[in-house]
C-alpha cells in the first residue's frame, strides 16, 4: 500500500513531519508531491536576513487583504513556481490585470529589473532557484510574499478572463480533466479549449494517477482535497488545512491531528459512535482506519516512543502535582513552590550546591554562557556535533564559537581536539555529553585548568551518566540539562542549570528572570536579560519525573547491555560502550557501519530499520553544526557578525570550518546510525530491534 502526501504550502508542512515518522515507524510507503515539503516558514525567514517581511496569511481577510495588496501599484512581474491551484488563480489574475507573469522554473531570464516581484507558490518560496532569481534581479528581499492556498480561495471569487489558458494549466487540463473539478470549472468559465498539452509539466499528470491508484490521500491542500474527492479516494486532511466542504459532505475528506496514532484513534472512535458529518464519512472512515490500522500488525512491531506517553513515564503523581497547582491558581514560579523545590531536589539529586531551572535546555546553556560575563569576540571552544541550542547562546553572548573536532567513535571532543584550537582568546570548554556518553572529563578539566578557562558541560543528553562515580554536569564549573521532550525526564520544554559556585548561581538566577534582584535591598534591573523561567505547571511535572530518573537512567542501561549483547559479533558494527572511567546513560543508542563490509552503509541499513518500523537517524544530524546556513553568511545577522567583530578571525572566518580540520566529526557522521531508545523498551522490543538489525546487515551483506 502507499499513501500519497500532498503538501500545499510551506505553513503546513512541517506538520507532516510526525505524521512521516510514524508512517515510516509502521514501514508504510509513501511519496510526497510538493514543491519543497521540508522547508518551513522560519527557515525561509532565515533565509532572507532578518530585515525581510514575510507575509503569512493565516487566514481568510489575510488573504484579502494580501491579494489587493500584491496585484496592485508597482507590481511589476508575477513569477510563479510549479503549477498548484494558487498559481494558477494568482497568474490568472496577474495577467487580468495586465501584470507580467514567468515561470520561475525555467523562465528566469525572461524578465528585467522588476520594481516589485510576488512569488507565487503552493510548495515553499524558499529553493536555491528562488534565491538566484532575487539575487539576479536585484530584487530586495523585503518585496518577496510568500502566499498559501487560502488566497487561492480569496481570489476564486473574482471573475476570470476569457483568453488563452497559461502554460502550467493547459498540461493540467490535458492530463487531469476527469480529476479535478475546479479545473474543469475554470475551463467552463474562461471558455478554454481543453486539449493544449505542454510537455514540460506532465509531473503533475503523474500525481494525479498516483493519486488515484492510492489507498488514502493525506494532504494539507484544499486542491489535493478536491482531486482525492474527485477521484473516490478517501483523503485525510492536517489541522492547519482548510477542509474543502463538499468533500467533507461526500464523506471523503477527513480532519485529523499531526500524529497517525491520534488520528486513528479520532478517525476511529467517529466511526464506533456513529457521529461524523454523515454516513458515508462514517463509512469512509471507517475504510481509512481498516486500511491503516491494517498495516503495523503486517509488516512492523510497535515500539515505544518518547514522542508520547509509550515511552515517557508519566503517571498519577503528575497529574496530581498539576492538579495542585490548578488548585492554587498560582501558575508562575516567582510566587510559588513546585519550580524551587523542583531546584532544591535537582540539585541534591545531582549532587551540587546550586540548580536554577529555566525555559529549554537552549536556556540553560545561555545562562551558562552569560554567567562567564564575556567581552566581546572572546572565544568559547566547543563541539560540531550537538544541537544547536547549545551554540547560539555563544553568540548571543558576543562570544565566538570555534569548533573542535571530535573522536570518530565517540563523536565526542577530546583534551586534545580542544587544545588544538585554543588561543589567547579563549574564555571557556563547552563540551556536550552525546548520547549519554560522557566526554574524557579528567583531560578536559585537566585542561581548564591548566589554562585558566571555564569548563562547562552540556549534559542535557546525559542525566546521571558518570564520571569516576560523580554525576556529569558536576565535575565543570558549570553543567546544563534540558527537559525537553525527549530527554531523560521531561517537562515537555525546560531546562536547568548546575554549579557549586554561588557567584555563578547568582548570575544564572538573574539572568533567568530579566536580571531584576529579587529579594535585594534596591533590586533592580542590573544587565540585560530575559524572562527565562520554568513555570509552575512544568515545576509540578518536574516534580514528579525527578523520582524516577534512577529507575529511567537504570532502565536504559538495561536496554543497552541487551543491545550490545544480541549485536556482539554482528560483522560492519561498532557497537558503543561505557567509557573507561565512567557510565554512559544512554539517550541514545548509536552505532557505527562500516561500508567495507555493509554495503549501501548507514543509509541502507537505516531504511531497512525504518521499513520494520525502527525510527532510527542515519547520520545523527546529518551535518556538523558549522554546516548550518546559520554560518554561512556571518552578515546576515548581528548576533553572528557582532562578536566576529571583535575577533581577528573576522578575515578569515570561512576557514574555521575548513573540512581538513574536522575528519572526526565528519567521518563519524558518515558512518553512525542513532537508535532510538528509552527506558520503556523490554526484552521483546529489544530483541526485535537486534533481531532487525542482523537481518538488514545480513540482507546488505549477501544480498
Ligand atoms: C536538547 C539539547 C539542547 C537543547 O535543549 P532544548 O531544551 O531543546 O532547548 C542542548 N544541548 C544538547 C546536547 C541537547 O541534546
Amino acid at each position: 500500500m502507499t499513501i500519497l502526501l500532498a503538501v500545499g504550502d510551506c505553513f503546513a508542512a512541517f506538520l507532516l513531519g510526525p505524521v512521516l515518522a510514524e508512517l515510516r515507524a509502521r514501514g508504510v510507503a509513501f511519496r510526497v508531491v510538493a514543491g519543497a515539503p521540508e522547508r518551513e516558514v522560519a527557515s525561509l525567514r532565515a533565509q532572507l536576513g532578518n530585515d525581510a517581511t514575510v507575509h503569512v496569511v493565516a487566514d481568510e481577510g489575510a488573504a484579502d487583504r494580501f491579494a489587493s495588496e500584491v496585484l496592485t501599484g508597482s507590481l511589476a512581474c508575477v513569477a510563479h513556481l510549479g503549477a498548484g491551484v494558487l498559481t494558477r488563480r494568482l497568474t490568472l489574475l496577474a495577467r487580468q490585470r495586465n501584470v507580467r507573469v514567468v515561470g520561475l522554473d525555467g523562465g528566469v531570464r525572461a524578465f528585467g529589473r522588476p520594481a516589485g516581484l510576488a512569488l507565487a507558490s503552493t510548495g515553499c518560496v524558499a529553493g536555491e532557484l528562488e534565491r538566484l532569481a532575487l539575487a539576479e534581479h536585484d530584487v530586495p528581499a523585503h518585496e518577496v510574499a510568500v502566499v498559501g492556498d487560502l488566497v487561492a480561495k480569496a481570489l476564486a471569487a473574482l471573475p476570470l478572463p476569457s483568453q488563452a489558458p497559461p502554460k502550467g494549466l493547459a498540461t493540467l487540463l490535458e492530463h487531469a480533466t476527469a480529476a479535478d473539478p475546479l479545473l474543469l470549472e475554470m475551463l467552463e468559465r474562461g471558455g478554454w479549449p481543453q486539449r493544449a498539452a505542454l510537455p514540460e509539466h506532465a509531473g503533475v499528470a503523474a500525481w494525479i494517477a498516483r493519486a488515484a491508484a492510492a489507498e488514502v490521500v493525506l494532504t494539507d491542500s484544499i486542491a489535493w482535497q478536491r482531486v482525492a474527492v474527485a477521484l473516490g479516494v478517501p483523503c485525510v486532511v492536517t489541522p492547519a488545512a482548510g477542509l474543502w466542504a463538499p468533500g467533507v459532505a461526500a464523506g471523503l475528506v477527513t480532519q485529523m491531528e499531526p500524529n497517525l496514532g491520534a488520528v486513528l484513534r479520532v478517525v476511529a472512535r467517529a466511526a464506533r459512535a456513529g457521529r461524523g458529518p454523515g454516513p458515508v464519512a462514517n463509512e469512509s472512515a471507517a475504510r481509512i482506519v481498516d486500511v491503516l490500522q491494517g498495516v503495523p500488525k503486517a509488516t512492523a512491531f510497535p515500539l515505544p516512543s518518547e514522542g508520547d506517553a509509550t515511552g515517557r513515564t508519566f503517571g498519577n503523581d503528575e497529574a496530581a502535582l498539576v492538579a495542585m497547582v490548578l488548585q492554587r491558581g498560582t501558575l508562575n514560579s516567582t510566587r510559588g513552590t513546585m519550580v524551587t523545590t523542583f531546584e532544591k531536589r535537582f540539585a541534591s539529586w545531582v549532587g551540587s550546591q546550586h540548580a536554577i531551572a529555566c525555559a529549554s535546555g537552549s536556556a540553560a546553556v545561555h545562562c551558562a554562557i552569560a554567567a562567564l560575563q564575556l567581552r566581546p569576540g572572546d572565544e568559547v571552544v566547543t563541539t560540531p556535533i550537538t544541537d544547536m541550542g547549545a551554540l547560539t547562546p555563544i553568540l548571543y553572548e558576543g562570544g565566538v564559537p570555534v569548533f573542535a573536532d571530535v573522536d570518530p567513535v565517540t563523536l565526542n571532543v577530546t583534551a586534545d581536539t580542544v587544545r588544538a584550537q585554543l588561543t589567547d582568546r579563549t574564555r571557556a570548554i563547552v563540551v556536550t555529553h552525546l548520547f549519554g556518553n560522557p566526554c574524557d572529563l579528567d583531560g578536559l578539566q585537566a585542561l581548564a585548568n591548566e589554562r585558566g578557562l571555564v569548563l562547562i558541560e552540556d549534559a542535557a543528553q546525559a542525566f546521571g551518566a558518570t564520571w569516576r562515580g560523580r554525576k556529569v554536569g558536576t565535575v565543570g564549573r558549570i553543567g546544563t540539562f534540558s527537559l525537553q521532550q525527549g530527554k531523560h525526564i521531561t517537562t515537555g520544554e525546560g531546562g536547568i542549570v548546575v554549579t557549586d559556585d554561588a557567584d555563578v548561581a547568582r548570575r544564572v538566577f538573574l539572568y533567568v528572570n530579566k536580571a531584576w534582584g529579587y529579594g535585594d535591598k534596591k533590586p533592580d534591573h542590573y544587565f540585560p536579560a530575559l524572562n527565562y523561567r520554568l513555570t509552575e505547571l512544568q515545576g509540578a511535572v518536574a516534580l514528579g519525573q525527578l523520582p524516577k530518573l534512577a529507575d529511567v537512567v537504570a532502565a536504559r542501561r538495561t536496554v543497552a547491555a541487551t543491545l550490545q549483547q544480541a549485536l556482539a559479533g554482528v560483522e560492519g558494527l561498532v557497537l558503543p560502550r561505557d567509557p573507561a572511567h565512567g557510565t554512559h546513560s544512554w539517550w541514545k543508542f548509536a552505532f557505527h557501519v562500516d561500508r567495507r563490509l555493509v554495503p549501501g552503509g548507514p543509509r541502507a541499513l537505516a531504511t531497512k530499520l525504518q521499513a520494520a518500523g525502527i525510527a532510527c537517524a542515519p547520520h545523527y544530524i546529518q551535518k556538523p553544526a558549522f554546516q548550518c546556513e546559520l554560518f554561512r553568511d556571518w552578515r546576515t545577522s548581528p548576533v553572528t557578525w557582532l562578536p566576529l567583530q571583535h575577533n581577528p578571525r573576522r578575515e578569515r572566518a570561512a576557514a574555521m570550518f575548513d573540512p581538513a580540520h574536522y575528519q572526526g566529526a565528519l567521518g563519524g557522521l558518515d558512518s553512525v546510525v542513532v537508535l532510538p531508545i528509552n527506558e520503556r523498551y523490554t526484552q521483546a522490543h529489544c530483541d526485535y530491534v537486534a533481531n532487525a538489525i542482523r537481518a538488514a546487515v545480513g540482507a546488505l551483506r549477501h544480498g
